[in-house]
């Protein structure tokens, strides 16, 4: 066996400590390689693969059939994934292995593959070479109908287990659920990912961007997470592993007292009152804003009923989805942030081109502008939702006023039609945008104009204020929430929008850090929205603040001209103010710099 307390770091990116058996799952691990015996067994076989290529072939078709007429380039994607779907290179290729070398299929579609992606490596013509990932994106629609495996069941085992994976995309990442899946390690990721902040939400303890980690850890070895620290230790003997029971009771006892505290109002020790809010992703976490005592919710992220199935959801479900969110969060208000597909959330089921570069490209308010059909959908959905509750409606990466003004006039629209159908909504609906674009900071007054309030997701301001992708491992550590420009460009439009009279909140990752919030409260932030599991440490931070502090910590920080200077400076702070808060290292936040 293996040698004993191998320590491996990553990123933190969900905090909690686990301790349990690890599951690898590698690209090869999830295709079968049986070889078949008998002329029975190759039939059978053959006849298994022709099974799942009809299948795969009605499946195309039937999304070629719902595009909209207006959607001329992915109709053409579609029809090439057809025309790739009979190719002789990929089908006969398969059939010609499962006869002559009698593989099973899920083996001999892997063959094929590979060889043509081999051909196509050869290939010159950079465009033409890139289409190698239509073949894939075929090859992996195929293996999915042959092995009838959906992102739901990847997750189901009879005892709950680690997850150890290259990499898991936010979609899947939604399925699963802690009673299967105890913990997860990645080898890609950073700790603003979507699929870390799905993590945290559904309280699974993760590390992200961990190397090499399907080959350092192998099948069924025993494994600590921290997601507090990003430490990974395998194969602990008996005095690591009991070391790491006591901190693990330590931390869930700490965690469980200052959840006592969530149900206090949010307000400073000199009495300025703040809201702390709830990001959720899914209807079920209200239960968990309820529980953690959100004041509302100030971020519902729309993307996961997209992502989640194969056809696009219909104007329906997303009234129920949101009907079902506002109702039980009521009388507090929801912020329901349209659709922000694109980034790191893809929509698959309509098989959009690669991008080179999906976060400067065709995402969120962008891709909505342009598929006006799937946006008019989702903002009948979400009006209809708004008689029933307090319901407010911010737009994704908004940067110019003219976006503000389509997206406005776009909703003014869909307003007339629901009137003419006789359709109830809510006679004030507010809409605002979200400030996660160096130019919208730079924009921010013009913007007022149409916006009722602003959100500040640092997530991606950060991103593109520094140039540093959010979900790249590699320069995860020059993603600086206290960098002086992000502190700068938080102050600015706060300032602007206090001038302007409409109310602005922040609802990265950074708001739901306890590190950060009295440099924010400083700077003027007066509504914090955050993970649910994170909203009680950060109330029991702004209680035990004062304004007057925090506006000092804030003052000094801007004097700074370095970001070590100021992490520095606001780690002492902080190590110092609360010492109880900060003794695990990374508590209950996904976003301190590791
Ligand atoms: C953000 O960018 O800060 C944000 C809240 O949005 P998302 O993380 O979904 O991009
Ligand atoms: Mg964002």
């Amino acid at each position: 066996m293996s040698r004993k307390n191998r320590l491996l770091e990553g990123i933190p990116a969900s905090p909690g400590i686990v301790i349990g058996l690890a599951h690898v799952l590698t690209q090869e691990g999830q295709v079968s390689t049986r070889l078949l015996y008998t002329r029975e067994e190759v039939q059978a076989e053959l006849e298994r693969f022709n099974r799942a290529v009809d299948q795969t072939e009605e499946e195309i078709t039937r999304l070629r059939q719902e595009i909209a007429p207006d959607l001329k380039e992915h109709a053409h994607i579609l029809e090439l994934h057809l025309l790739i779907l009979r190719d002789r290179m990929l089908l006969q290729e398969t059939q010609k292995l499962i006869k002559e070398q009698n593989f099973n299929a899920e083996r001999a579609l892997y063959q094929a593959f590979l060889k043509i992606k081999e051909v196509f490596q050869r290939i010159g013509d950079k465009h033409i070479r890139g289409r190698i990932q239509d073949v894939e994106a075929v090859y992996r629609r195929l293996l999915g109908h042959l092995t009838g495996r959906t992102a739901s069941k990847l997750f189901e085992f009879p005892e709950p287990v680690i997850i150890v994976a290259r990499d898991l995309s936010p979609m899947e990442t939604t399925h699963m659920t802690s009673s299967q899946v105890m913990g997860f390690i990645t080898e890609r990721g950073g700790k603003t990912s979507h699929t870390a902040i799905i993590a945290h939400s559904l309280e699974i303890p993760a590390v992200v961007g961990l190397d090499s980690a399907t080959l350092e850890i192998e099948p069924g070895e025993e494994v600590i997470i921290n997601g507090l620290t990003g430490r990974v230790i395998v194969n602990p003997d008996d005095a690591m592993r009991r070391s790491y029971q006591v901190r693990k009771e330590e931390f869930e006892t700490f965690k469980l007292e200052v959840t006592q505290g969530s149900a206090l109002p949010a307000v400073t020790s000199d009495g300025h009152p703040s809201r702390v809010l709830a990001n959720i992703e899914l209807p079920e976490e209200v239960s968990l804003a309820h529980k953690y005592g959100a004041d509302g919710v100030g971020l519902y992220r729309t993307e996961f009923l997209y992502l989640r199935q194969r056809q696009l959801p219909t104007e329906e479900e997303l009234f129920q989805n949101y009907r079902q969110v506002v109702e039980a969060m009521g009388p507090r208000e929801v912020t329901i942030r349209t659709l922000d597909i694109g980034g790191d959330k893809f929509l698959s089921p309509l098989e959009y081109a690669p991008e080179m570069n999906p976060a400067l490209g065709l995402r969120a308010i962008r891709f909505c502008l342009k598929e006006q059909r799937i946006f008019r959908t989702q903002l009948k959905a979400i009006l209809r939702a708004s008689a029933f509750g307090q319901v407010r409606i911010m737009f994704p990466l908004i940067s110019s006023p003219r976006e503000l003004h389509e997206a406005r006039l776009l909703l003014e629209s869909v307003k007339g039609e629901l009137n003419r159908e006789g359709i109830a909504f809510a006679s004030k609906v507010s809409v605002g945008a979200m400030i996660e674009v160096p130019a919208a900071v730079t924009l921010a007054d013009l913007l007022t104009r149409e916006a009722d309030f602003f959100s500040i997701g640092t997530n991606d301001l950060i991103q593109y204020a520094l140039a540093i992708d959010r979900g790249n491992k590699s320069v995860a550590d020059m993603y600086e929430p206290l960098h002086p420009a992000v502190m700068r460009m938080v102050q600015d439009v706060v300032q602007v929008s206090r001038k302007a009279g409409i109310r602005v909140a922040m609802c990265g990752e950074m708001a739901g850090d306890p590190l950060y919030i009295p440099v924010l409260l400083g700077l003027g932030v007066e509504e914090f929205s955050m993970n649910p599991t994170s909203i009680p440490v950060v109330k029991r931070v702004i209680r035990m603040t004062s304004l007057d502090e925090a506006q000092e910590i804030a003052r000094q920080a801007l004097e700074l001209a370095t970001v070590e200077e100021v992490n520095d400076y606001v780690s002492r702070e902080m190590d110092h103010r609360f010492p109880d808060i900060f003794r695990f290292g990374r508590p209950l936040a996904t976003n301190r710099v590791p």
